[in-house]
């Protein structure tokens, strides 16, 4: 059974523009911040020159972890600066130099020859991480002695607006096809299978024309269902197999398709994240469009170079869709490794919060059967148990259908303290 919706997804205002690269600021701010890591050793001091991709710090924290200079040039100094969840975060700031110097890496390599050992220790090193919104260290869903039966490769991108895995697919189908043969060959994987929507018709093209030659490898279109991009339903919905807690239970490991290409980029060329795909989108923008941006730009530059904000409009932005995305109040905040798109849209729609008008519409579409209404409204701490608001997947569609304008995903969120 289907659950969830369909939403609009207002794909096509950036998914054929052309691709854009910005890669002048004059200063990027590096956020010593990654996934739950907090604590860095920082490995540069004020008036250091270091090369782009770089090792600035690294974290021993949760997971072992480093942090990569973006462009070559002088550190300045480390600042606090607001991160995409509008908390301040301690962020390195490395003036540019605009050479672009990097460390020497050795020559490419076939990306099959490597053993497990290599893989995890490349992928940890360049920095690759769940490119999606996650920020997860994807080193760590291969670093174990666990057999992986089947691969999912997530290229769904439900969130409106977005379209940077919709690129990156239809523009790097045989790099995504060779790293995924490759990480079957030396994980041992039998089979993977690629998610997509059935919009994304340049990207299903581009896969059937080459996908013949990888036998162990299929293609599942997808309907234009949101809640789909979420990887436990999206198991369920392909294999007929629930997921409690991580795919990994199941022997299912899933990867989002732009962590796949910069997981090529790290085995073929030993390249650390220090740019990444950003769809700017909305209608608040004058040119919409994908953007190959480095980490640690500000937002606000990225929107200047491509022509600004739209006349008479009120903008809001909002990281990584509007869905499931959060709304930053500083738009110098800058692009880091999970953000996938910026939403700008005009406020004028965005009306005051109003009333529960009791509709029960909030109810109907929670995908995994709780009640954001009741749960908004529930203040004791016994029963707000009951309702189980610790089975929210953030996924955003009770704040989206709700008629009154109420953030019930941020209202539900705040109950379990996430
Ligand atoms: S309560 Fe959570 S899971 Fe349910 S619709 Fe709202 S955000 Fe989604
Ligand atoms: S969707 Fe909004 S208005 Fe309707 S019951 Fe839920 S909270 Fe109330």
């Amino acid at each position: 059974m289907l659950r969830g919706t369909k939403i609009e997804n207002n794909k096509n205002i950036s998914v054929k523009t052309k691709i854009k690269k910005y890669d002048k600021p004059d200063y990027v701010y590096i956020p010593l911040k990654t996934y739950k890591n907090n604590k860095f050793d920082v490995l540069v001091k004020e008036g250091d020159y270091v090369l782009k991709g770089q090792e600035i710090a690294r974290s021993k924290d949760k997971y072992d972890f480093p942090i990569h200079s973006s462009v070559s040039g002088i550190v300045k100094e480390i600042i606090n600066k607001n991160y995409i969840d509008n908390k301040k975060v301690k962020s390195i700031v490395i003036e540019n130099d605009f050479l672009d110097k990097e460390e020497k890496i050795g020559s490419k390599k076939k990306i099959n020859t490597y053993t497990k050992e290599q893989v995890i220790e490349i992928i940890k090193n360049c920095g690759v991480v769940g490119m999606s919104g996650d920020n997860f260290p994807t080193y760590y869903k291969y670093n174990h002695d666990l057999k992986i039966n089947k691969l999912v490769i997530n290229a769904v991108e439900s969130e409106s607006y977005l379209t940077s895995d919709f690129v990156t697919l239809s523009i790097r189908t045989s790099e995504i096809l060779e790293t995924i043969d490759a990480l079957m060959e030396i994980f041992n994987i039998k089979e993977c299978v690629i998610a997509i929507k059935d919009f994304n018709k340049r990207g299903i093209e581009n896969l059937q024309e080459y996908v013949g030659s990888y036998p162990n490898i299929s293609i599942r279109v997808v309907k234009d269902n949101y809640t789909l991009g979420w990887e436990k339903y999206l198991i369920e919905y392909l294999f007929n197999i629930k997921v409690k807690k991580y795919p990994m239970e199941k022997s299912i490991l899933v990867n989002n398709v732009s962590t796949i290409y910069s997981i090529y980029k790290a085995l073929k060329y030993r390249k650390p994240i220090t740019q990444r795909l950003v769809t700017f989108s909305g209608n608040a923008l004058k040119n919409p469009q994908n953007i190959i941006v480095k980490i640690g730009t500000p937002i606000n530059e990225i929107i200047d170079s491509i022509g600004g904000y739209k006349k008479n409009t009120n903008p809001i932005i909002i990281v990584n869709g509007p869905i499931m995305g959060n709304m930053i109040v500083d738009d110098t905040t800058v692009i880091t490794k999970e953000v996938a798109g910026i939403a700008v849209l005009d406020n004028k729609d965005n009306i005051e919060e109003m009333d529960c008008i009791n509709c029960g519409k909030c109810i109907n579409i929670c995908p995994v059967q709780i009640s954001p209404v009741l749960i908004m409204d529930e203040k004791n701490n016994k029963n707000i148990k009951r309702l189980h608001p610790e089975k929210c997947i953030n996924c955003g569609l009770c704040s989206y259908i709700c008629p009154s304008k109420i953030d019930l995903r941020k209202k539900v969120l705040d109950k379990v303290g996430k």
